[in-house]
């Protein structure tokens, strides 16, 4: 391959680095550190990432009468056709062993009081699992792990932690024009990425033998989400630019019940409230989930979401009501000690009040597709987590098997760049280009990057949904062409901020979800069209994959 491009010092030089300080990030770069040196760049506090937020738990088989069969089993059923039964053979398997080492590393999880031993993981259930074996911390599972590991990561010497640090494109080999723009060749290589040091503004050329993105999710393309500000979905737009594979995209997980209220941005109101008798009113006070399910508010996750956003659809009205006020308030209080605080700080008394709630974007199944070492189809570029497609998910997540699929790809990733690191002669690593600002300004029109982020969230949750169609479809396409050629001339024309580059990826992601759902004529999973309302095993039984067109 040709290196025929103007070189500089990168401003750091490592052997991996790593983007992304949630599970799959931290988990990682703990494995890489032991063979050599770790840059762990994340965009903002170590601790900010979707990690910190789970509050149900992991996934594993630890109960007596469970098995690895069972837990793949559930987790095909859940993905509809679609998952890769040897990937979910292998989270599984391996999910035990993952769930031990956090154990060692420090981690406490909730023990059965019952047990005589004092060493039994207490296991919850949630939806779609046929067995209880939910391994949890409390309600509050993300946030131990997360500390946890930001404690080791810290304490390790041979990783440099580098916060308020943005990734914003990755450099490969066949970089060579301003502001980084890749021409995607086939069979490229990843030599690191240009990151944005918040502080300085100053765009900085990171160098590494392997990169890993480990860079979360993409809740934040929706008006409502579940997810923290910083799920903007950096990693699968900077791994589509790049070059990389792109997977199963119009699979997005929406949860039922977030609050909606202008103060709470991403605030869930768990299923267990539904679990203990909550039912869900629309705003003229008329429970609705007897009309579409005989579950009524227990009928699975996809069909409540569903339901609500007809009736939402429906009536125009901006929230539906999760009413659990028939309740005692002793039972309320001692069963929900946490919500009701919360509920109350928003000035919602949920043993009196109904609960306005909306369905938010929660998860999303598709990503960067990888092998079953995390491989994506540039040499020495990873991509784990919520960034990644393994395969594992189908057209629709188990509850609770993220966190595990992190974990698990965590190691069988660091095992593979490993032995990739190893067989890498370094005599032969070129040196990144340097970034190129030349005839750029200070931006002086915010309001493009505020009124576009607003517009962007707002179309995809209009048109981009629980349940879309043809005409929505192609009206999203239409709308994100046209910010696209916006955000396209304000990014040539001005100095890069924060929140250009995640509009920038925002807006990809966005297109990547219009093109997926345009391309799926089915429905399946998470994925529900109106002129195409079954599944269709025979046309669509597959993965819809997308690769940037190659620009050589
Ligand atoms: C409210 C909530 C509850 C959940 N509950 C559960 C549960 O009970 N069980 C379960 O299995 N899953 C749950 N999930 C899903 C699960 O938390 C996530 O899928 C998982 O934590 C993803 O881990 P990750 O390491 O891939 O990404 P994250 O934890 O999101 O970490 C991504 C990291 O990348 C950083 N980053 C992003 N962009 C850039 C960039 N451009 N440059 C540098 N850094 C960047 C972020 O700041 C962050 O540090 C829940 C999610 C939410 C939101």
């Amino acid at each position: 391959m040709s290196n025929s491009f103007s070189s500089s010092t990168p401003d750091v030089q490592s052997d991996f680095l790593v983007l992304g300080s949630g599970v799959a990030g931290l988990m990682v770069a703990l494995r890489l550190a032991e063979r050599g040196t770790v840059s762990l760049v994340t965009k903002r506090a170590i601790m900010d990432s979707n990690t910190s937020q789970a509050q149900g738990g992991i996934a594993s088989v630890f109960g007596r009468v469970d098995s690895f069969e069972l837990h793949v089993e559930d987790t095909l059923k859940a993905g509809d056709g679609l998952c890769n039964r040897e990937v979910a053979d292998l989270v599984v398997r391996n999910g035990p062993d993952r769930i031990r080492e956090l154990i060692d590393l420090g981690v406490k999880f909730n023990l059965d009081q019952n047990a005589a031993d004092h060493t039994t993981l207490d296991l919850g259930r949630e939806g779609g699992h046929s067995q209880k074996r939910i391994v949890h911390a409390q309600d509050m599972t993300g946030l131990e792990l997360e500390t946890v590991l930001v404690g080791h990561v810290r304490a390790h010497s041979r990783i440099t932690v580098f916060e308020n640090h943005m990734g914003v494109d990755l450099i490969t080999c066949s970089t060579r024009m301003k502001r980084g723009m890749v021409t995607t060749t086939h069979d490229d290589r990843c030599i690191g990425a240009y990151v944005l040091d918040t502080d300085t503004s100053r765009v900085k050329t990171f160098s590494a033998a392997i990169t890993v993105l480990a860079t979360g999710g993409a809740g934040k393309v929706y008006l409502y989400t579940s997810n923290p500000d910083v799920a903007t979905g950096d990693g699968m737009a900077m791994g589509y630019r790049a070059g990389a594979t792109v997977a199963n995209m119009e699979f997005v997980q929406f949860h039922p019940t977030c609050l909606y209220h202008p103060d709470a941005k991403n605030f869930l109101i768990s299923e267990a409230v539904r679990g203990e008798g909550a039912i869900l009113v629309n705003a003229q006070g008329r429970r609705f989930m007897e009309a579409y399910d005989p579950q009524c508010e227990l009928a699975c996750r996809d069909v409540v979401a569903r339901a609500i956003d007809t009736e939402l659809k429906k009536s125009g009205a901006d929230s539906v009501f999760l009413d659990i006020s028939h309740k005692s308030e002793e039972v309320i209080r001692s069963r929900f000690p946490n919500l009701y605080q919360r509920c109350l700080s928003f000035g919602i008394d949920m043993t009196t009040d109904p609960i306005p709630v909306v369905p938010a974007a929660h998860y999303m199944c598709g990503g960067v597709a990888t092998d079953m070492s995390g491989r994506t189809d540039i040499h020495q570029l990873y991509a784990i987590g919520e960034t990644a497609c393994t395969g594992l998910h189908g057209a629709n997540r188990l509850a609770s098997n993220s966190l595990i699929e992190a974990l698990v790809y965590a190691r069988t990733a660091a095992e593979g760049a490993i032995s990739e690191f190893d067989q890498i002669d370094m005599t032969t690593m070129p040196t990144p280009v340097a970034w190129d600002e030349v005839g750029t300004v200070d931006a002086d029109e915010q309001i493009m990057v505020v009124h576009n982020w607003d517009e962007i969230r707002r179309c995809m949750w209009n048109y981009v949904g629980i349940v879309r169609s043809n005409k929505r479809l192609a009206r999203a396409k239409r709308r994100i062409a046209n910010i696209q050629a916006e955000i396209q001339e304000y990014y040539w024309d001005f100095k890069i901020t924060p929140d250009l580059i995640e509009l920038r990826n925002i807006t990809m992601v966005a297109e990547l979800i219009v093109r997926c759902a345009t391309h799926r004529k089915e429905s399946r999973g998470l994925h529900y069209t109106l002129e195409y309302p079954n599944r269709d095993d025979r046309r669509w039984g597959r993965d819809t994959l997308i690769r940037r067109p190659f620009l050589g």
